[in-house]
């Protein structure tokens, strides 16, 4: 059963509606006579359930902001989470629990590849492989859960900064038939339900769309089974890259606000791809209004990459070289909870793209005129 996300006040006393926020790092022993005190020299510290234990000893281990905080994105992720100090602490603590020999991965996050240069250089033998080159079968990853020495097949999706999705059912697959794990890193689609597509870790940049208010660095990683769960907190534990009470405390703070933001950006996203994929020289849809097509005869905007996009067959005017997109990939599939926040675009030079053009584009044109919600903020700002 999930834990709940709020302190249960009717089975206990009062509770503060609003987060507390524990400074302490120690914590008193409770008195040997009390229930959790007798309790604590029955079991032992050892076999305390960490994720909901009766009693703080040092916050390395548990405090009641961190706990709190765990078991709301918990919720939220409809697994097991742990927090951790950034987005790249959660990615080498998943690196570090799978010890994989063979990893799979293309492009996506630089820090993540930084990661995963830092663990070759200090394991022997590990290979990095192209996501679609042959897996290896490899003995030792049919080793239960906290497997060693495998196959890692790490798919980060949407892709920062693109916000391409990547089939990540299709991934899961792959790892599978030869008995690699697969993690996804779902920074740039907080809400995405990647356990469904057969993920086994799913690893988060709380910096990003969970902290949303630019003020915290924090990363996650989430986990189906408890005992994996347990293996990743005794790990955090001794490598000590938990988040401090206070990251905690604003994580929480941002946590409330995460779906009413997500649902706007996601909107507003879709609804500029769309107007600025309308200013595409042979665009599908061009757009009639005349602004829009000097706009367009320009040839400023040349093209704009957005999840909803996918699959895309149209020839890419720089032609860049890009892997094939499955033909039955369906992206929403994946992103029921709305497309990506983020998009893409490539304009026609590097002075385009320094100076005020793209800021006049976007500020001086009632854009987007298509589908405006009637909730969209009609006061125009300036960009920073
Ligand atoms: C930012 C980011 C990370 C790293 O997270 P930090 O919180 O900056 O350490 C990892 N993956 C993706 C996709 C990111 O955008």
């Amino acid at each position: 059963m999930m834990p709940p996300a709020q302190p249960a006040h009717e089975e206990g006393s009062s509770h503060p509606i609003a987060p507390d926020m524990q400074l302490s790092t120690t914590y008193r022993r409770p008195g040997s006579k009390s229930q959790v005190g007798q309790h604590l020299s029955e079991v032992g510290e050892a076999a305390l359930d960490w994720q909901d234990p009766p009693v703080h000893i040092y916050s390395r281990f548990t405090t009641e902001t961190r706990g709190r905080v765990e078991k709301v994105l918990s919720e939220l992720l409809q697994a097991d989470a742990l927090t951790y100090a950034s987005g790249l602490t959660a990615a080498n603590a998943a690196i570090l629990h799978y010890s994989p020999t063979v990893i799979a991965i293309r492009k996506g996050y630089h820090g993540v590849h930084a990661a995963i240069e830092i663990y070759q250089r200090t394991h022997d033998n590990v290979k990095v492989i192209d996501l679609d080159d042959e897996y290896p079968k490899l003995e030792s990853t049919l080793r239960g859960e906290t497997v060693n020495r495998g196959l890692m097949v790490w798919v980060e999706s949407p892709l920062n900064p693109t916000s391409e999705a990547r089939d990540i059912q299709h991934y899961a697959d792959r790892a599978h038939s030869v008995g690699g794990r697969l993690v996804v890193d779902s920074t740039f689609a907080p809400l995405q339900e990647t356990f469904a597509c057969g993920t086994d870790m799913v690893m988060h940049s709380a910096t990003k769309y969970f902290g949303g208010h630019s003020d915290l660095l924090a990363g996650v990683l989430a986990v189906q089974s408890k005992s994996q769960w347990n293996q990743l907190f005794a790990d955090r534990s001794h490598l000590g890259g938990m988040p401090g009470n206070f990251e905690s405390w604003l994580l929480l703070r941002s946590l409330r606000t995460l779906q009413v933001r997500w649902k706007q950006q996601s909107q507003t996203a879709l609804l500029l791809a769309n107007w600025l994929q309308s200013l595409v020289a042979g665009a599908n849809e061009p757009s009639e209004d005349a602004q829009d097509h000097a706009l367009m005869q320009s040839q400023i905007v040349q093209r704009v990459w957005h999840a909803s996009f996918q699959p895309r067959r149209d020839p890419d005017p720089a032609k860049v070289p890009r892997q094939e997109e499955g033909k039955d990939f369906d992206p929403s599939a994946q992103m029921k909870t709305g497309w990506p926040a983020t998009f893409a675009i490539r304009v026609s030079s590097h002075h385009a793209a320094h100076t005020m053009q793209l800021q006049t584009l976007t500020h001086s044109h009632s854009c987007p005129r298509k589908g405006t919600p009637t909730d969209y903020p009609t006061r125009r700002t300036t960009l920073p």
